[in-house]
């Protein structure tokens, strides 16, 4: 079920009990300010996701409230994974639900990477 975006963080959902090493994941790169693994339900040959190591719902809150070193750090990492996926040459697709509307399902902000096919539409 989508999440109401404006309310606080909630360190009950998936993405924190990962970060905290309570539930696995599929990791494919972190540092002091992310964490990118796999989806568990890709909806591309490539769809990872990152997420920052703070607590945000959501891009609004981190915009609103992260540190500049926080949205460099995470800004950064974003580009890394896709740039150490090799996604850069053929094109790739960066995409953060907010939101009910939108669907966010989980509570922590992330953000989803998708390539390794042409992707069509955006909002197909
Ligand atoms: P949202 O709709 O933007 O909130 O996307 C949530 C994403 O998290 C979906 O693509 C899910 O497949 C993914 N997901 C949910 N639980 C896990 C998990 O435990 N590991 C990895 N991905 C997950």
């Amino acid at each position: 079920m989508p999440i109401d975006a404006t309310q606080p963080y909630d360190d009950s959902n998936i993405f924190a009990k990962i970060l905290r090493g309570e539930l696995p994941c599929n990791k494919v790169y972190e540092d002091e300010h992310a964490l990118a693994f796999h989806d568990i339900n890709p909806m591309a040959p490539v769809h990872i996701l990152v997420i920052p190591k703070g607590g945000y719902v959501s891009w609004d809150d981190f915009s609103e409230r992260a540190s500049d070193a926080e949205i460099a750090g995470f800004t950064r990492a974003v580009g890394k994974v896709a740039r150490d996926g090799a996604m850069v040459t053929q094109g790739y697709r960066l995409l953060a639900n907010i939101g009910k509307r939108a669907g966010q399902e989980v509570g922590h902000l992330h953000v989803h990477i998708f390539g390794g096919q042409p992707l069509g539409p955006m909002l197909a």
